[in-house]
């Protein structure tokens, strides 16, 4: 079987772990300071912060940028729900716009058309590893005098106009879930370039706690446990000496689904862009026509042997969210998405031949509910 995703962890890398393990030391010390630096050359010079999970850095960013009851944060429709959770943590209110249908990457009018009085900040979710569109992103922020907290999770290696995710703008988060480009087993850090802000996010990352000169300590603010472990640090080491290899690999692999994906009428592949990283791979598949839901599709090519997967559920339309007032109809590509959309196998452990067997997988199942349904 060949699944949809797979982290690829080597003898070395394993090797290194156990280092820390023998090392007495095992918890957030030089390793991660390693990281952090290691992060940071690769981000260009921004300041780099760890944490413990991608969702712990958005986390942080929210409420260093002192967003809580009453304000409002645009968030796409089209995301992983955590880009969203995090506002509602803070006390304040997702207020959700539409994606385009190809790029998943969230509208630039419809962003200016949900900018209220109470708007804090804009959470742009680069779909995938396509950059947003930063340009306009960071244009409206600075008119509108608003944060910009880029929700990076899939697009560590991605450029904007051949520049890296990360090395400009104001607070962009990562994730090194074992899903995504490069693993921490879990983890997530945080690029910035305001020194006072980085200070903030030590704080929020560890108990509010700050440290003077001579080592003792205060607590100035409510701060939480997200701190990164250095085992996890070593393993992000090793991992972002591979990532530019592991996302060229990635590429390679797209540029075969591109070349072999069936021309089916109910298959729609996903926009292809400069500087793409390709975390996810998945084109719209219009089940429905087809004659079946997506649940008997992903079947029907798990019996071929070949995994799938689903990214994601609009997220207006979880209890959550039609809780506080969102309903069906509200963002209709963000939803067709969360309808149409199936996630093809790809890692860079992959091969050719790999997306190869995918794709005559899909050609198979595709005639058979063509022959089906008489279309
Ligand atoms: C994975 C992901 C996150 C959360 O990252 P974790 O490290 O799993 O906490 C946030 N946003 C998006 C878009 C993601 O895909």
């Amino acid at each position: 079987m060949l699944p949809f995703v797979k982290p690829t962890v080597t003898e070395e890398d394993i090797e290194r772990i156990n280092e820390v393990l023998r090392s007495g030391w095992i918890t957030t010390g030089p390793k991660v300071q390693a990281f952090e630096q290691a992060l940071s050359e690769y981000l260009d010079g921004a300041l780099v912060r760890v944490f413990n999970s991608g969702t712990s850095a958005l986390e942080a960013c929210v409420l260093a940028c002192d967003i809580g009851p009453g304000d409002e944060v645009i968030v796409p429709a089209m995301s992983f729900v955590a880009s969203a959770n995090v506002v509602v943590r803070a006390g304040a209110r997702p207020v959700f716009v539409d994606v385009g249908l190809d790029t998943r990457n969230i509208d630039i009018e419809a962003i200016e058309a949900a900018i209220t009085p109470q708007t804090k900040a804009i959470l742009p979710v680069h779909f995938a590893g396509l950059a947003a569109d930063l340009d306009a992103i960071y244009q409206l922020a600075e008119d509108r005098g608003l944060h910009v907290i880029e929700d990076a999770a899939h697009a560590i290696g991605s450029d904007y106009q051949g520049r890296r995710i990360g090395a400009d703008g104001d607070l962009i988060c990562f994730s090194f879930h074992p899903n995504k480009n490069m693993t921490t087993i879990e983890g997530g850090a945080v690029a910035c370039f305001d020194p006072d802000l980085a200070k903030r996010l030590e704080r929020i990352r560890f108990h509010g706690i700050e440290r003077d000169e001579a080592g003792q300590m205060d607590v100035l603010e409510w701060g939480g446990k997200m701190n990164l472990p250095d085992v996890n640090a070593a393993l992000g080491l090793q991992q972002l000496a591979r990532l530019d290899d592991y996302n060229a690999k990635r590429r390679a692999l797209v540029r075969r689904y591109f070349e072999r994906l069936s021309r089916h009428a109910a298959v729609r592949p996903p926009a292809d862009g400069e500087g793409h990283s390709w975390h996810l791979f998945a084109p719209l598949i219009d089940f429905a026509a087809l004659g079946i839901d997506r649940a008997g599709f992903q079947a029907r090519l798990a019996e071929r042997e070949i995994g799938s997967g689903y990214h994601y559920p609009a997220i207006h339309l979880f209890k959550l969210y039609r809780r506080m007032g969102y309903r069906d109809g509200d963002f209709p590509n963000a939803e067709r998405i969360g309808e149409q959309t199936l996630t093809l196998p790809l890692f860079p452990a992959m091969t050719e031949a790999d997306v190869d067997a995918v794709c005559t997988a899909l050609d198979a199942v595709l005639a058979e509910l063509t022959r089906g349904t008489g279309t």
